[in-house]
């Protein structure tokens, strides 16, 4: 039986008091409105979270000013009401979202619909006159940077219902792909329920060979949320060449993007949340010049999981979602081609139910050297990061895939299938994902070097990278500045901070 597991409950929802306190100096620089449908550290279930939580404070931290546009899930500690009452589409002030996790809901169109609304009304509409909270109106000069298929349906909005009436002329938005895999494909005949002229439905044409949601003619919101934005972007270099490669990689979508062109910038990370000298969910401190004092002492991680604690036996982490795009199946397969040598392993994730049983059986499987937490657990998350020596990551696909990162940043030498956004010097064993036995050869190899100087080396080499938002928010400024909305101008060469800016903090 493994110990009660550490902050379970608040394992999906942080509050502003998570980020530390920083001073933010506001430029001229642009007004960037973020837009998404989730939020680190309020929520999240991925990346996007992360890099809702992580780019917007980046683009904050170098002067400009920035509001991000998410839904209030009724979780939230610290929502506070702004009590500013919008008509949109006959809905008025009524919470559309209840404590239910885990599934879509039913009607996600309309959901995803007035989220775009609310973003491109926020600006107008809130009350951000100089006070001692905000800086003064936000104007019409504004880039939207939308994520993902859910903001779909802004840059349409956009043109239809603002534009023709004069407002926000000059506005433009920037589309950012995070996976591709997810693109919102509904019956076309839920075109009525878009509230957008016809003009649009050959934005959302979509045919695919499939029988879900119906068979036949579909449409795509990521389909037209490529075309009708000004300028498409993605999470890493890499990932902007594989959506272009062809119909596999790119979903179906490769030749609209080939048409609109794409733009990749790796991720960064949140630096202040991970960082191994200050982690408030690891006992050891550590840093690049401790790290080999600390990594032993952070294996009691072993008693968390209910594992007998071995302070010098490698150990290998796996955190992600449940499904076919993280290889959890392939993990699965792979753990009993490297489970007989000195090895132990940790593996966090939920999704789907199958593969979340199939985790669950490490321990009766191997029970004093694998375990499988199904939970979604943010200080475990933490400590397997800290603990482990290896992270696997046999994802069939990583757009940028965060967990490296974190991993290289902690001294755990990430053990990947794929090459999401990886920065090159650090050396990675990519495989082929789907060939199991290769992923076993490559753990077995790794395992090799545990205790030898050519470990501690790719230790010191992945802990040396600068994986911060810095050097992405400088490449996503020049292009946002490409988009050449009036007024716009560069910010300031900052350090990177997670700031309270005035409009972050929650009012009285
Ligand atoms: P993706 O966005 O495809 O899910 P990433 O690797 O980019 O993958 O980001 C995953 C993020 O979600 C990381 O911050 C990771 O720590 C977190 N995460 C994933 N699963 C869990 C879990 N079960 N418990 C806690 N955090 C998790």
């Amino acid at each position: 039986m493994q110990k009660q597991l550490p902050g379970k409950q608040e394992a999906k929802l942080g509050t502003l008091n998570d980020r530390p306190a920083g001073n933010i100096i506001c430029g001229q620089g642009m007004n960037l409105i973020f837009v998404g449908a989730e939020v680190g550290p309020w929520s999240k279930t991925g990346g996007l979270g992360d890099v809702l939580g992580g780019l917007p404070p980046a683009m904050a931290a170098k002067g400009h000013r920035v509001m991000t546009v998410s839904p209030r899930y009724d979780q939230y500690k610290d929502a506070w009401d702004t009590n500013v009452l919008v008509e949109v589409w006959g809905k008025t002030g009524s919470k559309i979202y209840g404590p239910r996790a885990g599934m879509d809901y039913l009607d996600n169109q309309l959901r995803f619909g007035l989220l775009c609304q609310a973003a491109l009304e926020a600006p107008r509409v809130l009350n951000l006159n100089n006070s001692e909270y905000f800086s003064g109106p936000y104007g019409e000069d504004v880039v939207f940077i939308a994520n993902d298929w859910h903001t779909a349906l802004l840059p349409c909005y956009l043109k239809t219902m603002y534009k023709p009436r004069g407002i926000y002329k000059s506005a433009k938005v920037a589309f950012c792909i995070h996976n591709i895999a997810y693109q919102g494909r509904f019956a076309f005949s839920d075109f009525s329920l878009l509230n957008l002229p016809d003009q649009f439905k050959g934005s959302f044409d979509f045919i695919d060979g499939y029988e879900k949601p119906v068979k036949g003619r579909k449409m795509n919101w990521m389909k037209a949320g490529i075309l009708e934005s000004d300028r498409v972007l993605t999470v890493s270099p890499y990932y902007a060449q594989e959506l272009v490669s062809g119909i596999e990689k790119g979903v179906e979508l490769d030749n609209i993007i080939r048409k609109t062109g794409i733009t990749g910038i790796v991720n960064g990370m949140d630096i202040q949340e991970w960082n191994p000298a200050s982690d408030k969910y690891i006992d050891i401190k550590y840093d690049a010049t401790t790290i080999m004092d600390a990594k032993p002492l952070l294996k009691a991680l072993q008693a968390d999981v209910g594992l007998p604690v071995d302070r010098n036996i490698p150990l290998i982490g796996f955190i992600g979602r449940l499904e076919e795009q993280k290889g959890s199946d392939i993990l699965a397969a792979a753990i009993p081609k490297f489970i007989g040598e000195d090895v132990r392993i940790v593996v966090l994730g939920t999704g789907k139910k199958p593969m979340e049983k199939q985790i669950e059986q490490l321990e009766i499987m191997y029970p004093n050297k694998a375990r499988g937490v199904a939970e979604f657990n943010v200080p475990l998350a933490h400590m397997i990061i800290a603990g482990a020596n290896f992270m696997l990551v046999p994802s069939r696909f990583e757009p940028c895939g965060l967990i490296q990162l974190h991993a290289m940043r902690y001294g755990t030498v990430p053990l990947c299938a794929s090459t999401g956004g990886l920065v090159d010097t650090v050396k990675c064993d990519a495989v082929d994902p789907a060939d199991v036995n290769a992923i076993a050869t490559t753990v077995k190899r790794a395992l090799a070097t545990y205790g030898t100087p050519a470990l501690k080396e790719m230790i010191q080499n992945c802990m040396a990278q600068d994986l911060s938002w810095k050097g992405p928010a400088r490449l996503w400024e020049k292009m946002l500045l490409g988009l050449e909305v009036s007024g716009s101008e560069p910010g300031i060469e900052g350090e990177e901070i997670s700031p309270l800016a005035k409009e972050n903090v929650a009012a009285p």
